[in-house]
């Protein structure tokens, strides 16, 4: 394996044929069949774009979900979408109205088979596929049925073990779940959100990976980040146990972050994505600045544990400033390869 092996968070902007671009929940240009298609044509042209950029572990670009968590959650039934409670989620940081549970939760069949067999089909790189977390999912739904947030979490840690498993007998390569809510119910983590996760990664032999950031560059974050004071902690009360679970790859938020990179050493005998690309900022990243991200983290985490990273998904950004950053990025690792290789 090569010395910083790169990868993305998860998503990429959408073509502006497939979504409206710039927008997070962006609606669909197409419909039904052509829809089905046009997802598969963008899946591919994410890839291709990640190959070109020097990615060596590229995603679906995650272009056949509207969003990270009802993409997942369009697929499961025991959920009334027509029930919709306003509801504070992230701890209150932003209000959303969010469906209801309200029977017993089933997956309605595969999730992502289409986009992730298309992806297996046209690379030979390592394929990553993203799923949203347990704690993140309840976080962002109203439950009538369950009456426990924790036993909800874990119906649905079953439901996202089932499409894992499936998606690695698909062929992929590694499995992300997204749980930014991990940076916001710090205790809970180590209550229950690593147990729902050990669930949801159960009998998995592919590499499993968990996704803990900040949050989109949206404006309800960026008005919580600068709440957040000169230093952000968060991480130093969850990383140690994380650093005890069975999930293997732990991805973070490190560009432009006011995260202390010491906490790092907290993630001891985990692989760390560090997040070398900022995804709140427009401003296209050097490959000497994505270099210098590398070298600090090398400071606290072994050299072969470390998988620059961007710090977040970037579907809400422009294409091309998207495919500036990624390039940015493999260009960055090929700068540190040589200076550490
Ligand atoms: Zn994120």
């Amino acid at each position: 394996m090569t010395l910083f092996p790169t990868t993305v968070a998860g998503s990429l902007p959408k073509p502006s044929w497939l979504a409206e671009p710039n927008k997070l929940w962006a609606p669909w240009r197409l419909a039904g069949d052509d829809l089905a298609a046009a997802k598969l044509d963008a899946t591919l042209i994410a890839v291709k774009e990640q190959e070109d950029a020097g990615i060596d572990i590229v995603s679906d670009g995650e272009q056949a979900r509207q969003h990270f968590v009802h993409g997942f959650l369009e697929f499961v039934d025991g959920i009334d979408f027509a029930r919709k409670v306003e509801m504070g989620i992230r701890n209150e940081r932003y209000k959303a109205m969010v469906p209801t549970v309200t029977g017993a939760l089933t997956l309605k069949g595969r999730v992502h088979a289409a986009e992730a067999r298309h992806a297996r089909a046209h690379t030979t790189r390592k394929l990553k596929i993203t799923l949203p977390g347990p704690m993140t999912i309840v976080d962002t739904i109203a439950d009538a049925h369950y009456g426990d947030r924790v036993k909800m979490a874990f119906a649905f840690a079953d439901l996202l073990n089932t499409e894992a498993r499936a998606l690695e007998r698909d062929g992929v390569d590694v499995i992300q779940f997204d749980e930014p809510a991990f940076n916001v119910y710090m205790r809970e983590v180590s209550d229950w959100g690593i147990e729902a996760l050990h669930r949801a990664t159960a009998g998995l032999t592919c590499t499993t990976a968990v996704h803990i950031c900040y949050g989109y560059g949206i404006k309800a974050n960026i008005d919580w980040k600068s709440t957040l004071g000169g230093e952000w902690r968060q991480y130093e009360e969850t990383f140690p146990a994380l650093a005890k679970s069975r999930i293997g790859q732990v991805s973070l938020e490190c560009r432009n972050s006011k995260v202390p990179m010491s906490l790092l050493k907290l993630l001891d005998g985990k692989d760390v994505l560090i997040g070398a690309i900022d995804v709140a900022s427009d401003q296209v990243e050097t490959p000497e600045e994505v270099a210098a991200v590398i070298a600090e983290a090398t400071k606290y985490v072994a050299r072969e544990k470390i998988v620059p990273c961007t710090n977040c998904g970037m579907a809400p950004m422009g294409r091309d400033i998207a495919t500036g950053k990624l390039k940015a990025l493999g260009d960055g690792a090929k700068l540190a390869r040589e200076k550490f290789g």
